[in-house]
């Protein structure tokens, strides 16, 4: 599985990646993470690096989709990977579009928290307190100065890039102001939704069992309607009855359609809801 969380300084995208990672079994991979990894280690990217982040700046492009490039060839990829505060800007997500085709790696979803803005400083507030009682160093540009400036790069730089996954059909927006484990059962319930995530409504053997007896029943009848032939009962009535379970497997299955994929998701859930009440 291959995401993006996508959101404001403060909307909780590192909470979230850390309960997916876990759960999927994948990799977090987190641009702001692995550049102050570097600053601390003073390597000539966190030298570079340093002032601009503790000013609320963005990196140089090179820096960062160097750094992502290196880490999407590592062997712990091979489950997938979260990315976190990357791609920041149109050009980043133009260079990762790049990066997979080249590496042959498709997204799944870009996964969108959506929170209010005037909630966000009294949340990093809280993060930072947070990090006080455990005895952790905070973040240089956790400050209600640097914040707002780093909002206002969100707001005129990253948030462009909802309409760039939106218009290729990957985006899906979440509610980022419920609780956090509101969040967490919200983004698996759409990546089952939409197959990212193997589920019962997905299940594969159904859908080729389905395939398998689907086309030579339609084939005979076919057949049989061009030979000017009333089909026989068992072809039609074969074709009728699993066309329609090929049916509901897909729509449970909303990956990779031409419909947006937050608006599937929901159907595809509520019909997993309701098979569910039956049972
Ligand atoms: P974050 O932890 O994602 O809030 O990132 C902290 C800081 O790292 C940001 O304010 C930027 O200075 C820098 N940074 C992280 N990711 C990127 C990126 N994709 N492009 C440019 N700068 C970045």
């Amino acid at each position: 599985m291959r995401l993006i969380l996508l959101g404001p300084p403060g909307a909780g995208k590192g909470t979230q990646a850390q309960r997916l990672i876990h759960k999927h079994n994948i990799v977090q991979l987190s641009t702001g993470e692995m550049l102050r990894a570097a600053v601390a280690a003073q390597t000539p990217v966190g030298l570079r690096a340093k002032d601009i982040m503790a000013s609320g700046g963005l990196v140089p492009d090179e820096i960062v989709i160097g750094i992502i490039s290196d880490r999407l060839d590592q062997p712990d990829m091979k489950n997938g990977f979260i990315l976190d505060g990357f791609p920041r800007t149109v050009p980043q997500a133009e260079a990762l579009d790049d990066l997979l085709r080249k590496k042959h790696m498709r997204l799944d979803a870009v996964i969108e928290l959506r929170v209010n803005e005037s909630a966000l400083l009294s949340r990093v507030e809280t993060r930072v307190a947070e990090m006080r009682a455990r005895g952790e160093e905070v973040r240089i540009d956790d400050t209600p100065e640097v914040l707002s400036k780093r909002l206002a790069s969100y707001r005129s730089l990253t948030e462009p890039l909802i309409h760039y996954y939106s218009e290729r059909r990957k985006l899906l927006t979440v509610d980022g102001m419920m609780t956090i484990e509101h969040v967490t059962r919200e983004i698996n319930r759409i990546l089952a939704a939409i197959g990212a995530v193997e589920t019962r409504t997905t299940r594969k053997p159904a859908r080729m069992a389905a395939r398998k007896t689907v086309r030579p029943a339609r084939k005979a009848a076919k057949v049989a309607k061009k030979a000017g032939k009333k089909p026989a009962k068992t072809a039609r009535k074969a074709g009728k009855a699993t066309s329609g379970r090929t049916r509901k497997t897909v729509r449970g299955s909303a990956k990779g359609s031409g419909k947006g994929l937050a608006r599937q998701g929901g159907k595809a859930a509520k019909k997993v809801t309701k098979k569910r009440a039956k049972a």
